[in-house]
């Protein structure tokens, strides 16, 4: 559970949430926007995990594959990125308003 819908308490997961722009409840289908003091921080995400990414490459794997490199790339930035959005709504740095 990331959050607890405002209209029918139930808590809303991130089960098939790719991106965390809007939410919906799965439950009463209520859609929440994200507040835009919260945009400013959602929106250096993706810079954050790309960098973390190839920092972590270029660090950490040894092969000169390139192919394997932007893979690795890829993968970890999304993983990172979805993991940011988690951890930023938990702690409530990122808020939601009903839209
Ligand atoms: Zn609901």
């Amino acid at each position: 559970m990331i959050l607890e819908c405002q209209e029918c308490k139930k808590p809303i997961g991130y089960k098939g949430k790719k991106a965390f722009s809007h939410i919906n409840c799965e439950h009463c289908g209520t859609t929440y926007e994200m507040k835009p003091s919260s945009w400013r921080i959602y929106m250096l995400f993706p810079f954050i995990s790309v960098g973390i990414s190839v920092f972590l490459s270029v660090n950490f794997i040894t092969t000169e594959d390139i192919f394997i490199k932007a893979i690795f790339i890829f993968s970890v930035s999304y993983i990172l990125y979805y993991l940011l959005c988690v951890f930023m709504i938990k702690i409530n740095m990122i808020q939601y308003i009903k839209r």
